[in-house]
């Protein structure tokens, strides 16, 4: 949807302990405990999780932060800091992701996914808190969900590992809230480091953690929110994805992971001209990953620069997600300093990534908001992220 966005969560987030008393304010108790998750920033690698590809997402200093008591009773509380949409109260034998309201879907759907394995969710009050920009391209949702499951995993003495707590969530969006989405978001979410990011094998779940931080080399990396809602639920996303699968079947690979560079020219006489645009996406993108990986380890950050304006390149004109505002913001980045600069997320709206010298981030910000302002588009929103660590208890 190209709707404007104007919810934004509030600047300066409650402490803990304040989240403890409204908790305490709404539900007569104190919550058992408080646990945390971050949204994401995808550094690079769009479109290759459900290829079974590579991506390389970093957990960022902005997180979903619940505080959880349990009942004696089955019944499920849950209230947001951030609307007025009120206490809205289920049941845990009535588990309905159609009669939930709004973000509600997310927190009743883990607790869906965990009783389909087996575990027993106690009945709970919850109350969220999140500083996560909503529909931005920075996973929002799996912030919610990964500081939920979390919780729970702890307070029903699950046990479950960060694999099956990717699974899980991952089960919960598809098959609870109906969003189609991969393993990338809660991946980062839930096993993101400081100053690392998540180089993640989304064929096997392998991670490994490279170091990611901007600053020690002169450099920030910031958002720019468009404020264009994307949405999973319209068809880009799924026509993509469907086009993937076309190209794998028509190329008799598993996944398009499987592809190589190299055999690109080869494949372009077997596909339709959109499909092989489509699979020329993911496969260099895949291609992309793997060499920013390299180079961090080499040169550090300072040298991923033509590697991210080669990513968007390919989402605009490949993979045909972009937007006139993502452009627009990665076009102004990258005349006003910034080294790199890609839209990052699902696309057709959501957020862009400009990795920017320090000196330069104030003329990149101000060109940005002049550009936009001059183009007639909903004022951005700027701001700088680093790489922060996963979910955690904190309370
Ligand atoms: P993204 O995950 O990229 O941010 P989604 O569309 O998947 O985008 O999820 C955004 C949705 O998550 C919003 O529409 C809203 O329902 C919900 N949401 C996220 N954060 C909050 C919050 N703090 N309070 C209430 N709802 C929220
Ligand atoms: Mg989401």
């Amino acid at each position: 949807s190209a709707a404007p966005r104007p919810l934004t969560t509030p600047a300066v987030p409650p402490t803990t302990a304040e989240l403890a008393g409204r908790f305490e304010n709404e539900f007569g108790r104190l919550p058992d405990g408080v646990w945390q998750a971050p949204g994401r920033v995808n550094l690079i690698g769009e479109h290759t999780d459900y290829n079974e590809g590579f991506v390389l997402p970093f957990a960022i200093d902005k997180t979903a932060r619940v505080a959880v008591g349990v009942r004696a009773d089955s019944s499920v509380r849950l209230l947001s800091t951030y609307g007025d949409q009120g206490v809205f109260t289920t049941d845990l034998g009535n588990l309905d992701a159609a009669a939930a309201k709004g973000w509600t879907k997310y927190p009743l759907g883990v607790i869906w996914a965990l009783q389909q394995r087996g575990i027993t969710v106690p009945g709970l009050d919850l109350l969220l808190d999140s500083n996560v920009p909503l529909g931005a391209g920075l996973s929002s949702s799996h912030a919610i969900e990964c500081a939920v499951i979390s919780a729970l995993n702890e307070l029903t003495g699950a046990g479950l590992g960060p694999e099956e707590m990717v699974l899980a969530t991952q089960q919960a969006e598809n098959d609870f809230v109906g969003a189609p989405t991969g393993i990338m978001d809660q991946s980062a979410s839930l096993r993101g480091s400081k100053g690392h990011a998540v180089f993640l094998d989304c064929r096997d779940q392998s991670v490994r953690l490279v170091p990611f931080e901007a600053e020690p080399a002169g450099l920030v990396m910031l958002v720019i929110d468009t404020k264009v809602s994307h949405s999973h639920a319209d068809g880009g996303y799924a026509s993509r994805r469907a086009a993937c699968e076309l190209g794998a079947e028509v190329l008799g690979v598993k996944a398009l992971r499987d592809v190589k560079v190299g055999e690109l020219e080869e494949a372009s006489g077997l596909l339709d001209e959109v499909t092989f645009r489509r699979v020329r996406h993911v496969v260099t993108e895949n291609d992309r990953v793997l060499q920013t990986v390299e180079l961090l380890a080499a040169e550090g950050p300072g040298s991923i620069g033509a590697l991210l304006d080669a990513s968007h390149v390919s989402m605009r004109d490949d993979f045909e997600i972009s937007s006139p505002e993502l452009d627009l913001a990665v076009d102004t980045a990258r005349a006003n300093g910034a080294i790199g600069a890609r839209m990052t997320g699902g696309g057709f709206g959501g957020a862009a990534i400009a990795l920017t010298p320090l000196g330069a981030e104030q003329q990149v910000r101000t060109a940005v908001e002049r550009a936009f302002s001059e183009a007639g588009f909903t004022a951005p929103d700027i701001f700088t992220v680093t790489p922060a660590a996963g979910a955690m208890r904190i309370s």
